[in-house]
């Protein structure tokens, strides 16, 4: 049911962000405050019965207030235009630029979504609390790993789920078939968790392979995090002061508003 359902739907919708996501370098480095578009201005400044204010034309008034020096004030809207296409730029890809969320940011998420099923493990810790006979350390590893496979299936999950739509927007077929692809991918990948469930389940309350296996997979999900998350931009050919086709619809397309 999760498979054929849920699963589809999470690349459809992950899919349209990536793509989205993937025009972001081209439109942040080429950022012309003349070629946005503007809502207010689109609909000639009127809704049909009432006059709209411009939202461009507040915008450039504070942006020549903010950017304007006392030796070049005619310089304000090129300083800006300059900002954001270098430094602000660069903070927004290393942030979410190629659709690979940094490690800090996915343990964050995973944990906060892991935090009911954690609450709902509380039940069986108290089940399995008769430490007696056993090695206390393995139980009290056992009992942590149990815990952790939670936020860590997730970690993985997020990965993977990145991965495979990065992936999936630069396979050439239609796209109900690239869904079926990674849908059927992450099917197989759920093994890891699954496997993790089965060891836990199947060994001696004093064995320690869970947290083997479980360090290993931290490992590996951390590993995979660290590869992804540290791709610099390449330096790009070309400069978009001299203008170029291809760039000004993917701009164009999207109109701001207040
Ligand atoms: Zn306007
Ligand atoms: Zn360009």
């Amino acid at each position: 049911m999760f498979g054929v359902v849920v699963l589809p739907m999470r690349f459809f919708l992950g899919l349209r962000i990536m793509e989205d996501v993937r025009k972001l370098p081209e439109q942040l480095r080429c950022f012309d405050l003349a070629k946005a578009q503007c809502t207010c201005c689109s609909l000639g400044h009127t809704d049909g019965k009432t006059s709209l204010p411009c939202d461009r034309r507040l915008l450039l008034k504070s942006i020549r207030r903010w950017f304007s020096e006392p030796e070049s004030p005619d310089d304000a809207l090129a300083r800006f235009e300059k900002l954001l296409r270098q430094g602000f730029r660069q903070e927004v890809l290393q942030c979410v630029g190629y659709g690979y969320a940094s490690l800090g940011y996915a343990v964050y998420m995973a944990c906060s979504g892991s935090v009911p099923i954690l609450v709902l493990q509380l039940r069986s810790l108290r089940a399995d609390a008769s430490p007696e006979a056993v090695d206390q350390a393995a139980w009290f590893l056992r009992v942590l790993v149990n815990w952790a496979q939670v936020p860590l299936g997730s970690l993985f999950g997020v990965w993977m789920n990145q991965a495979l739509c990065s992936v999936g927007v630069k396979i050439p077929l239609r796209r109900s078939l690239v869904v079926a692809l990674l849908s059927t991918v992450t099917l197989l990948a759920s093994a890891a968790p699954v496997a993790l469930q089965q060891i836990l389940l199947r060994t001696e309350p004093s064995s320690y392979l869970p947290v083997a296996y479980f360090v290993a997979w931290l490992t590996v999900t951390t590993t995979l995090f660290h590869c992804t998350g540290c791709r610099v931009e390449r330096p790009q050919p070309h400069t978009c002061d001299v203008g170029h086709a291809g760039v000004g619809n993917a701009v164009d397309s999207d109109t701001f508003s207040i």
